[in-house]
């Protein structure tokens, strides 16, 4: 069955699928989520790998291509690799990615990869023992290493390193971050910081701005633009004239709202529309209450119809949704 494209109020078509597959964490990241007392989901309430996968199919019969999974750190779900080989194995086969803080890569890597997993993105935002246990604090910066040994070792292609900077912790690693990806074949990406912490810390004076970044590489690097964004989140620049490129998500300073094609089912069964999307859509009552395949859809299609034009982060009246970054799933 095709069904009709998720088009929303502004014309933008969506065709990428963020699900969380936990809000549960093996890192405490600072700019994520707090050392202690997180409130975690009641695991009744965790989409089944049966409900993931009907939601995602009718997704796909929607027009979704991709399916990014994520969490919380998503490598923590016990059948993770039973999750990457329904979804993958879909009519219509999308793409499957995930975004990892890496940890469980070691053990986890060939098993994800024979099951269909084609690209993933690593988080990684020091290459120092010390300030990792300072992020995260977690001492694991040697099992993400390992992790990311044991990606390239099960053939992942295309990996891809998460980084966000945070002022006077990490920034003045930002060469250092781009020369070990460039060394390995990773290509780099700096997110900027967004008021997603389930602490409420965030301050626009307090992250550091893609400029910024853009200019400390500029010291060390030469940048060309590469054209042909798309609706990727990431600018991207060539580094010192090879293939190789660096990305900045500049989700804050250069919102690219107006080409996204993202939606996000959370953990516990929620569409969002929008990472700072205040209204959610209950799909897991929707399907444990008996809901069809119809119903489902005329979900989609509504939640999608109601997005916003884009969020309002630094402006006057934003208001920070009520779950964290962990909890919906970044
Ligand atoms: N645990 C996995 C990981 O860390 O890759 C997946 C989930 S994590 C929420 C996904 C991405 O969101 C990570 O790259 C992380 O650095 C990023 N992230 C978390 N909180 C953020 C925030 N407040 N602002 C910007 N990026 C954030
Ligand atoms: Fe966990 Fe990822 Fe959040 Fe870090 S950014 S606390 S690894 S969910």
């Amino acid at each position: 069955m095709t069904a009709a494209p998720l088009v929303d109020s502004f014309g933008r078509r969506h065709r990428d699928l963020r699900i969380s597959l936990t809000d549960r964490c093996s890192l405490r990241c600072t700019y994520c989520m707090p050392a202690e007392g997180m409130p975690w989901l009641p695991s009744g309430t965790l989409l089944t790998l049966a409900e993931t996968t009907r939601i995602a199919a009718v997704a796909v019969q929607h027009g979704i291509e991709e399916i990014r999974l994520t969490g919380g750190e998503p490598l923590l779900r016990p059948d993770v690799v039973q999750v990457v080989e329904a979804l993958a194995g879909l009519p219509g086969s999308p793409e499957v990615s995930m975004t990892t803080n890496g940890l469980r890569l070691g053990g986890l890597a060939q098993g994800l990869k024979d099951a269909g997993l084609a690209r993933l993105n690593v988080s990684l935002d020091t290459l120092s023992r010390e300030r990792y246990q300072q992020l995260t604090r977690r001492d694991r910066l040697g099992q993400v290493l390992a992790g990311l040994v044991a990606a390239d070792a099960a053939g992942f292609e295309g990996t891809k390193i998460n980084t966000v900077l945070l002022r006077g912790v990490n920034e003045d690693e930002a060469p250092a971050l781009l020369r070990f990806a460039l060394e390995r074949g990773y290509e780099l990406r700096f997110i900027e910081q967004m008021p997603l912490d389930a602490g409420h810390t965030w301050t626009m004076e307090g992250m550091v701005r893609a400029d910024k970044v853009q200019a400390l590489l500029s010291e060390h690097f030469d940048l060309v633009p590469v054209p042909g964004r798309g609706s990727a989140p990431a600018e991207r620049w060539s580094v010192d004239g090879t293939q190789s490129a660096v990305g900045i998500i500049a989700s804050v300073t250069r919102p690219f709202c107006g080409a996204c094609d993202r939606i996000r089912l959370t953990a516990d069964g929620q569409l969002r529309s929008c990472l700072f999307a205040q209204e959610e859509t209950d799909l897991r009552t929707l399907l444990r209450s008996g809901g069809t395949d119809e119903q489902i859809s005329a979900a989609l299609g509504l939640s999608v119809a109601q997005k916003a034009a884009g969020h309002a982060v630094g402006q006057a009246g934003f208001e920070q949704p009520g779950r964290g970054m962990s909890a919906i799933g970044g």
